[in-house]
């Protein structure tokens, strides 16, 4: 007789199912049969179901009475035969007993799985039943029905097979079963069953066991090893076991097999040890399934509130979400640092009107409640005075973004004081200097009007300059041609009147001779005189804007030519200096006052030849169609160049120690005028010169058009 209190559910039923087919080889047992043969087998069958270690019940459809009872029947039921008897399944009575589904909701008698089989020909597979016995006490029952058919196919009997599950159900069902995962497990359907030994090989798994792992068959995996061949980490099985041992079941435990393709299979398993008859463990059975898709979901759900938790904290800017309500439910470590209140405080605690400057607070709230208005909405930017946990107020520019599922804001927000604060300050300095520029702009405009009155005096005195330097230049010019004019003659008389007289008077004729000379000193010097005098004159006409250019079309070779025929006689004296020039014919016309031109051309000439002792002077010439370039070159005592700028001033002379250029020094008014008449002309003047190696000066006018 098997021990039904160390089966398995699984044994059980399997039990039960063979009991029912024996019953079903017997189909004609029942009924009173009329051979003795036939009499004798059902007096054998009677006593092999009165031995079944199962409850048996036969019931009559036609009658609708039970007809037949085991012993173990009446002992689970509490009842006796003839109670078991007096049954009919057709009244509406209710049994000594009542039957109870496992929710506990009673089970009519119609319902029962005897009545099913009887009266209806339905079978009944492995329903458990709850059974309240007369005396109040309860047991579980694991029942299975069937009907049965004689030749002829019509119902002639019900029976019903069952055993007691109760220690089962404390044991393992209730332990087990009644975990809300575990049911929520099973009512899903695709749990996968498996049963091992206590070596760790799989000795029973059912279809979504083996589907699970990757196989198509239960036999694919029958036999194996299960921590080697299903285990991700087979360490892993021994944590598992000591689990188990530990607690004697698992629930929802997380583990982490591997499919026949090698990939990893998340899988809950809710396990228990199986006990064995000698109080020890024959193995382990449970169900488990496959949570990868659960696993990988959660986890990509726990990435992506990572990802937007990292988000929301990285926005670069003190970040509020509010629920519907205005309440804050989340803020960023900026907004912490904006307000002056920890995460702690604000959230789920306080309401963004808590926070807002009394004065801004009135259209902040008109502001929201248009935002949630039919309206068109106001801008989702604006400006407003927050003030902090410790009472400053801060201005800050918000961005709030209304999210319309949920009813939910998010507002971002920037602190500007600071640079408020600085805009402040910005406006003042620019204001300072406002006002300062317009001090300076008035003592400039005050200094230039001095400026303008100082030079209009300058240009009055000037001009007086000019017209005495004219005057006083015109004045002596009268006597001093007088003078030479005396001198000259003075000399010419004594030298061929008086000269002759005294050259055998020994004592008279050296100083005869003294006469002379200082007479020709006289002559000189008033000729030299007289050139400054000229010079000057012309200056200050030119300078005044009074002199009359005799303006005509000049032909350049003409007058380069001439003007160095004037200058040859210069270099007669000078044996250690050539004078070159080459004027090319044809040169292009100028539109000028030839004699002035001619002046400048010739007191460079004389310059050259003034500072020059050795070497060669040329004059060279070259024209395009704008210009025409007279270059004059010399090989003499050239200029230092800290003076070359100022020798175009009046009355500058390079002043030297060298007796020998003592004589050679003039007016210092040729290179001044010069200069005067080639700008007049819209000219250039300049000077290059290296001190001991020469210097050249260059003149470019334009050409006449
Ligand atoms: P000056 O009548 O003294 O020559 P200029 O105005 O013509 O007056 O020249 C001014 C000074 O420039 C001269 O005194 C001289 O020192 C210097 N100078 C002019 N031409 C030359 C030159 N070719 N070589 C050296 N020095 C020159």
């Amino acid at each position: 007789m098997s021990d039904y209190t160390t089966m398995t559910r699984e044994e059980l039923i399997a039990e039960l199912e063979a009991l029912q087919r024996h019953i079903r080889l017997q189909q004609t047992v029942i009924p009173e049969p009329a051979d003795p043969d036939s009499k004798k087998s059902r007096v054998l069958l009677e006593a092999v179901l009165e031995q079944s270690p199962c409850g048996v019940l036969v019931a009559c459809p036609r009658t609708g009475r039970v007809i037949f009872v085991n012993d173990e029947a009446c002992r689970i039921d509490g009842v006796d035969k003839a109670s078991h008897l007096a049954i009919d399944l057709n009244s509406l009575d209710q049994l000594a007993w009542t039957l109870h589904y496992p929710d506990g909701s009673p089970m009519l008698l119609t319902e029962t799985p005897l009545a099913k089989a009887t009266l209806f020909g339905k079978k009944v597979r492995t329903q458990e039943i709850l059974l309240r016995r007369s005396d109040g006490t309860e047991c579980w029952v694991l029942c299975n029905s069937n009907p049965l058919f004689d030749e002829k196919g019509e119902l002639h009997s019900g029976i019903v097979t069952f055993v007691e599950i109760t220690d089962h159900k404390n044991t393992t069902t209730e332990t087990m079963f009644c975990d809300a995962t575990y049911l929520r497990i099973l009512g899903t359907g695709v749990d996968a069953y498996y049963k091992a030994d206590m070596q760790g090989r799989l000795v029973m798994a059912n279809i979504a066991a083996a589907r699970i792992l990757g196989y198509e068959h239960p036999d694919e995996i029958i036999g194996k090893h299960i921590a080697s061949t299903f285990y991700e980490s087979p360490e892993e099985r021994v944590t598992f076991m000591q689990e188990l041992l530990g607690r004697g079941k698992t629930i929802s435990y997380p583990l982490c097999l591997k499919s026949t393709a090698g990939t990893p299979v998340m899988v809950e398993v809710s396990a228990r040890l199986i006990p064995d008859a000698k109080g020890g463990y024959q193995g382990v059975e449970g169900l488990f399934r496959d949570v990868t898709a659960k696993a990988q979901a959660e986890e990509q759900l726990r990435r992506s509130e990572f990802f937007y938790r990292k988000l929301f904290e990285n926005t670069g800017a003190a970040t509020v979400l509010l629920d519907s309500s205005g309440r804050i439910n989340r803020v960023n470590s900026q907004a912490e640092e904006l307000s002056g209140y920890t995460k702690e405080e604000l959230e789920g605690k306080k309401h963004w009107q808590d926070m807002i400057d009394p004065e801004d607070l009135g259209w902040m709230v008109d502001y929201h409640q248009r935002r949630i208005s039919d309206g068109p909405p106001p801008p989702n930017e604006y400006d407003f005075t927050l003030v902090d946990k410790q009472g400053n107020k801060k201005f800050v520019r918000a961005r709030i973004d209304f999210m319309q599922e949920t009813g939910e804001r998010i507002v971002c927000m920037a602190d500007l004081t600071s640079r408020r604060k600085m805009e402040k300050e910005l406006e003042e300095l620019n204001h300072k200097l406002e006002i300062l520029v317009t001090e300076r702009t008035e003592a400039l405009h005050k200094k230039n009007l001095e400026l303008e009155a100082a030079n209009q005096r300058l240009l009055e005195l000037d001009e007086i300059k000019s017209n005495m330097l004219s005057s006083v230049s015109h004045e002596l010019r009268t006597p001093l041609t007088s003078i030479m004019g005396f001198a000259k003659v003075t000399r010419n008389t004594f030298e061929k009147y008086f000269s002759q007289l005294l050259l055998t008077h020994k004592t008279l004729t050296p100083r005869a001779s003294t006469i002379s000379s200082n007479l020709g000193i006289i002559t000189r010097e008033g000729e030299r005189l007289s050139r400054l005098i000229n010079e000057l004159l012309d200056l200050a006409h030119v300078e005044s804007g009074q002199f009359r250019w005799n303006d005509t079309l000049c032909d350049m070779s003409e007058l380069l030519s001439l003007s160095v025929a004037s200058a040859y006689g210069e270099f007669q004296d000078k044996a250690d200096v050539v004078f070159k020039f080459s004027i090319p014919e044809n040169l292009p016309f100028i539109f000028a006052d030839k004699d002035k031109i001619q002046q400048v051309v010739l007191n460079l000439l004389n310059n050259a030849a003034k500072f020059t002792e050795k070497g060669e002077v040329v004059l060279s010439v070259t024209a395009d169609t704008h210009w025409i370039h007279i270059s004059i070159a010399d090989t003499g005592m050239g200029i230092p160049e800290h003076l070359l700028q100022h020798i175009f001033d009046k009355f500058y002379t390079v002043r030297t120690n060298d007796t020998l250029h003592a004589s050679a020094v003039g007016t210092g008014l040729g290179l001044a005028l010069c200069s005067q008449v080639v700008e007049h002309y819209g000219g250039k003047i300049n000077v290059t010169s290296s001190p001991g190696q020469g210097s050249t000066f260059e003149i470019c006018l334009p050409v006449a058009k």
